[in-house]
């Protein structure tokens, strides 16, 4: 039976599928009849064996991945992830360098991170600020560079590509931690994709690694063993003990999304629900300010200022506490940013949706 819940606009860990939280809860005592919650399961065993192997054949499917890229199931979570990927793949040119278009937090770290191993070449926005994404034809990128990185949905900023850069044959690698399997993508133009599960598909602890065979094998000799992709592919993710528990949960919301009609009903119901907030902003005569350009607007992160641009500090608490009060949590934003910010990932129905454009509203006529 569905209950009553409180409604979580967090950016992660987030939302959940209420059906997967009570099918988990179903079995969690007694997983298919062993006696034994997956918790306590061995990773060699043939149950868990079947877990691993239905989140890889729902991942595939959903998004239709080629036969020649491997998926893997890794620890340490995006960041774990974007330091793994120079250590794996910057080692593909001899000269070691790497293009990272930075739009944000989590591809500044990135960038930070990969410095470490290579000559890395930062192309950024011209403006103080994360409110947008550099034009394309000013990107100065290098054709011998061992890839091109950038962050899909930059979180924290609300900034999302809704376009695939173009690298000229040069391998391009994202970070989708937060925008996941919220639209359909086509795998076969990257060479590597990552997400951290926490968002989008599932909960913290696993980060799935989608990866062209080609590339694989590269791998700079100070990368730890397990992130080395050469190793955990050749296991099947099984080197070492991997997150059992989390990669059940993915199983079960990826098995959630195919019920509920895969990546394009996500996209969607995500055009939807963002469309709806934005709206509202839109026609707040500035009372709400989205400061991210109109054409990268993200719809997984909806990040906005109340009373003014630079945002009414007692305002914007006085929202967040009345939010509170109807039962809407975590819309504070990120704590470099400031403000309000909506995660809307899949999870988040459109029933939520509406109560928050519903109270957005209200609070407007309020206190204008
Ligand atoms: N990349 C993106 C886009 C993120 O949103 C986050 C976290 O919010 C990370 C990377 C880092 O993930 P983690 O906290 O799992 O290391």
């Amino acid at each position: 039976m569905a209950q009553k819940r409180t409604i979580n606009f967090g950016a992660g860990p987030a939302k959940l599928p209420q059906s997967v939280l009570l099918e988990a809860q179903k079995e969690f005592l007694n997983y298919n009849n062993l006696g034994i919650s997956v918790l306590e399961m061995s990773h060699r065993s043939s149950d868990f064996s079947k877990i691993l192997s239905t989140a890889e054949t729902l991942l595939r499917e959903l998004l239709n991945i080629p036969d020649n890229y491997k998926v893997l199931f890794l620890q340490g979570g995006g960041s774990g992830e974007f330091s793994a990927v120079p250590l794996n793949l910057i080692g593909l040119k001899e000269d070691k360098c790497a293009d990272y278009i930075v739009t944000g937090t989590w591809s500044e770290k990135a960038a930070k991170e990969a410095e470490k191993y290579g000559k890395i070449n930062v192309v950024r926005p011209k403006v103080g600020g994360y409110t947008g994404i550099p034009e394309p034809s000013s990107w100065t990128l290098n054709p011998s560079a061992s890839y091109v990185y950038f962050c899909s949905n930059e979180t924290v900023h609300g900034v999302e590509y809704n376009f695939l850069p173009e690298t000229k044959g040069v391998v391009l690698v994202s970070d989708m931690s937060s925008n996941f399997l919220s639209r359909p993508v086509d795998v076969s133009k990257y060479g590597l994709i990552f997400a951290g599960a926490q968002k989008n598909v599932g909960c913290a602890g696993v980060t799935v690694v989608i990866v062209r065979e080609d590339l694989i094998g590269h791998t700079l000799n100070e990368c730890p063993v397990v992130f080395n992709y050469k190793v955990q592919a050749s296991n099947n993710s099984l080197y070492n003990t991997p997150p059992v528990f989390s990669i059940y949960i993915m199983s079960l919301v990826l098995e959630w999304i195919k019920n509920n009609g895969g990546t394009a009903a996500m996209a969607k119901l995500n055009k939807e629900k963002s469309s709806m907030i934005y709206d509202i902003i839109g026609a707040s005569n500035g009372f709400y300010v989205c400061p991210v350009d109109d054409a990268c607007q993200s719809r997984m992160n909806v990040p906005f200022r109340v009373g003014s641009k630079e945002g009414d500090e007692a305002l914007e608490k006085k929202f967040l506490e009345g939010a509170s009060q109807r039962g809407m949590i975590a819309l504070k934003g990120h704590r470099s940013v400031g403000g309000i910010r909506a995660s809307l990932y899949n999870a988040v129905t459109v029933e939520d949706a509406e109560a928050l454009a519903a109270y957005m509203k209200d609070f407007l006529k309020e206190n204008q």
